[in-house]
């Protein structure tokens, strides 16, 4: 919901959709520490210097206007960027240490105009799943593969099939206008080429459409209506850590610069929530359904036995409602599958006197391709139940 009161572009999230992206934030934390990223902290205010160090003050056009505490004048972060800088600069680092990988699911603030306000998609505060990649040179072909086997692995866990690369690269007319050398540009472009080819994704090459601090690949997806969506940004960074002075000792006791990559793969996550809504239409994977188990009795009779089988739902943590209005049952299944909640358990007299719940589940795409969807997949005992939905949930089956 927007509330004027808070302000427009602020969106504020509801339970159901604050849960979604509390369960997208722990997907990111898993998946990204099983590739080796570190998450950090890092607060929403910092000081306007700190992005006069980083130019974005006298050159990003979304900076929201500062604020004073006491004699300092402070700024709303657009960027996690400088934030993770001053935690690389928190000590000296050796090459053994690199790459140094910090994370963080940072909500970031920008002035975008009223008129370009739009709903979740464009808002004036953000979570990105931001990520700053401190790489020396040699290792960025490595690094670039593995954010893209990284990026592969959440696309596929959505089941996001389609989506295709754009490389921004230099321009060699007017190679003057970039920063860096020549030979280090073109190895890098080789390398985003090389790691995108080896990921057999789709790809354009855009020549000169880099900006002048690095070249960089951008994710494009395709939702279910056709539109395309830009999500994942892999950067290549030359210029900041220049401008913040940061080395590593390397083998041969020199200091030497890291290269940086900023990697964001959902981008925004509620944006990447609002491209969800539309892949799925609203049915979300049972992992990501705000309620995952509608149980529903089909009379009164049977209220006492299902209000035992939602607490022990509930004790597996498993989402549970409890469809207990005197309504038909006719009623009350078109209601929980309206509301696309993946599994249905009915419960009459017979399933009492077994002491079992009739299954239904959800009419889906995927279902439908197991042949499931909405089917009844007959009486169970609930503890098999129970272990079929904490399976398919740890699985993050689609
Ligand atoms: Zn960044």
């Amino acid at each position: 919901m927007f509330s004027p009161s808070v302000g427009p572009g602020f969106p504020l999230l509801l339970p159901k959709g604050a849960l979604i992206r509390r369960l997208l934030e722990e997907f990111a934390y898993e998946i990204k520490t099983k590739y080796g990223l570190t998450f950090v902290w890092t607060p929403h205010v910092a000081k306007s210097d700190l992005y006069k160090q980083s130019k974005h003050w006298q050159k990003y056009d979304a900076m929201m206007p500062p604020l004073k505490i006491e004699e300092d004048e402070y700024t709303l972060k657009p960027m996690n960027c400088p934030h993770h800088f001053q935690v690389y600069l928190n000590k000296p680092w050796s090459y053994r240490e690199l790459p140094l990988r910090l994370a963080e699911n940072g909500t970031v603030y920008r002035f975008e105009k009223s008129g370009e306000i739009n709903g979740l998609l464009r808002v004036r505060a953000l979570t990105q799943d931001d990520s700053h990649w401190f790489v020396p040179h040699e290792m960025l072909a490595e690094e670039i593969h593995r954010a893209l086997s990284l990026t592969k692995e959440i696309y596929s866990t959505f089941g996001l099939k389609n989506f295709y690369a754009r490389i921004s690269s230099h321009d060699p007319k007017n190679f003057e206008k970039y920063l860096g050398q020549k030979k280090t540009w073109e190895n890098a472009e080789k390398a985003l080429e090389e790691a995108v080819k080896k990921q057999k994704i789709q790809y354009s090459i855009g020549i000169g459409e880099a900006v002048f601090y690095g070249p960089k690949i951008d994710i494009m997806i395709r939702d279910s209506l056709g539109r395309e969506w830009q999500v994942t940004t892999i950067q290549l960074d030359f210029n900041q850590p220049e401008n913040f002075n940061l080395l590593y000792r390397d083998k041969d006791g020199q200091d030497k610069r890291p290269a940086i990559l900023h990697v964001a793969i959902f981008g925004s996550i509620e944006r990447f929530m609002a491209i969800l809504i539309e892949h799925f239409a609203g049915a979300f994977p049972l992992w990501l359904s705000p309620v995952q188990v509608a149980v529903l009795p089909i009379s009164d009779k049977q209220v006492k036995y299902a209000q035992k089988i939602v607490a022990e739902l509930q004790e597996n943590n498993i989402r549970t409602d409890f469809y207990n209005k005197p309504e038909s049952i006719g009623k009350k299944i078109r209601e929980a599958e309206l509301r696309k909640i993946p599994y249905m358990l009915i419960v009459g007299e017979k399933e009492q006197k077994a002491k079992t719940v009739a299954v239904r589940a959800r009419n889906q795409p995927a279902r439908r391709s197991l042949g499931e969807g909405g089917k009844d997949l007959g009486a169970m005992k609930l503890d098999k139940f129970i272990g079929r939905v904490l399976k398919e949930i740890k699985n993050k089956s689609l």
